[in-house]
């Protein structure tokens, strides 16, 4: 018994004769053994491409063809068709772009206005004088820092109204 070669795809076992196992790659079983071994490392995208270009199958239909993948005609069904490419649509969707309303939009809106409002605010410090006079200041205390006034320097002493007092500022700015 001579070398033999065995067919991976096809399982089997020959002599390993170039003419047999060219014969035996040239016939119908190995190739759509071959065929269907590529399909199934194939992603959905490239089968539904090639698929869509194939009238269906008649003769896979009525479970008469012997050709299996290497048909010329698609042995899926339109529907199977239409699945994947609705699968394929929605795997190329980005999840995380979701179109918002027209009302989330508006609530997005208003909410960061008021943000903004609330912000313009965040800044500052407001007192009013017994002048009914309102001073607003380009900054804010930490009223942590409150707890230990003699250990501030002045200038992170938080003034008091009273400060103004006999101060003739007439304005800010
Ligand atoms: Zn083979
Ligand atoms: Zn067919």
């Amino acid at each position: 018994m001579g070398k033999r070669y065995l067919c991976d795809y096809c399982n089997k076992a020959m002599v390993a004769a170039p003419a047999i196992v060219k014969t035996h790659n040239k016939g119908l079983v190995h190739q759509r053994l071959v065929q269907e071994h590529y399909q199934q490392f194939k992603d959905i995208e490239t089968i539904l491409v090639e698929e869509s270009k194939k009238k269906p199958c008649v003769r896979f239909a009525s479970g008469e063809c012997k050709f299996g993948s290497i048909c010329h005609f698609s042995h899926y069904t339109v529907e199977q068709i239409q699945a994947m490419g609705e699968y394929v649509a929605s795997k190329n969707r980005p999840k995380d772009v979701i179109f918002p309303s027209f009302e989330e939009l508006v609530l997005k809106l208003m909410d960061e206005k008021s943000n903004k409002r609330q912000d313009s605010t965040d800044g500052i410090t407001v007192m009013y004088d017994k002048n009914g006079i309102t001073h607003t200041f380009p900054w804010t205390y930490n009223t942590i820092l409150d707890n230990y006034p003699d250990l501030l320097p002045p200038s992170v002493k938080r003034l008091k109204i009273e400060d103004f007092e006999d101060a003739k500022i007439e304005t800010w700015g």
